[in-house]
């Protein structure tokens, strides 16, 4: 484990992408090259409709790599089989905005769910999924419904679960983006001391400006480029 330390989990080199044919055809992201590193919350800031979302379902292996490099847990994706995108995708944690839990499922059992492909002994799932609700604050929460909590407790399940078959890869887009202020801290915070326990690796998008001091690292996408961006330039 003590290898991966620091290593580079995600590297682009001029990564570009458009949608859409012909006249149509518009051009989002025009050469990116940047990396993220084992052990760190790295965050992508940038303005509404500047490729955030776009760039992470690239990295996720959910869209295919039109044009330049872009290796993911040391598999280039560019051009690569399905077989091989599909065992990326197995190493990757999703957590978007919309948390998508289970409605009918107790927040346990949400967590349980995933777990299920990965650990066929039912008491160790168990234990498994409270371990991982008890990190993430919600100890206290494991027999309520979803709808029984705050938007803040609901994000926070949301993350256990995607941690749960231990992802070397967390791709989160705008996980914030229903929460007050002080909730958003707390879920970036919780994000990064998880990752750098585990060294495994976040990539956070978000056009949220107040979570720039969370962050071990920030780049900033703008105009379909990205630039390595210091917190002092927010004040
Ligand atoms: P962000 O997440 O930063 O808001 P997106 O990656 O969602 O940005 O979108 C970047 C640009 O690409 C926007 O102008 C958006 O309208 C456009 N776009 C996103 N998805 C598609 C799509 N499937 N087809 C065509 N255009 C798209
Ligand atoms: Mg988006």
């Amino acid at each position: 484990m003590g290898d991966s330390v620091g290593s580079s989990v995600i590297v682009t080199s001029a990564l570009r992408h458009s949608y859409g044919e012909g006249e149509l055809r518009s051009q989002i992201l025009h050469g990116l090259d940047f990396e993220v590193k084992a052990g760190e919350i790295t965050l992508l800031v940038g303005p509404s409709g500047s490729g955030k979302s776009t760039l992470l379902t690239l990295v996720g292996a959910l869209r295919s790599v039109q044009e330049g490099s872009l290796q993911v847990l040391g598999q280039e994706l560019q051009g690569a089989s399905e077989p091989a995108l599909k065992a990326v995708r197995r190493r990757i944690g999703f957590i978007f905005q919309s948390h998508n839990l289970v409605a009918s499922l107790t927040v346990l059992q949400n967590v349980q769910l995933v777990l299920q492909l990965s650990e066929r002994n039912g008491r160790r799932r168990e234990e498994r999924a409270i371990e991982l609700l008890e990190a993430v604050g919600l100890g206290h929460r494991l027999h309520h419904y979803p709808d029984e909590l705050s938007g803040g407790q609901r994000q926070r399940v949301a993350i256990a679960r995607a941690l749960a078959p231990e992802p070397e890869l967390i791709l989160a887009d705008e996980p914030t983006a229903s929460l007050d202020s002080q909730s958003g801290r707390d879920v970036v915070e919780l994000l990064g001391s998880l990752c750098r326990r585990r060294q495994s690796a976040v990539l956070l998008v978000t056009h949220d400006l107040r979570l720039l001091n969370d962050a071990d690292r920030i780049w900033r996408i703008e105009d379909g480029r990205v630039y390595p961006w210091q917190p002092e330039q927010a004040a």
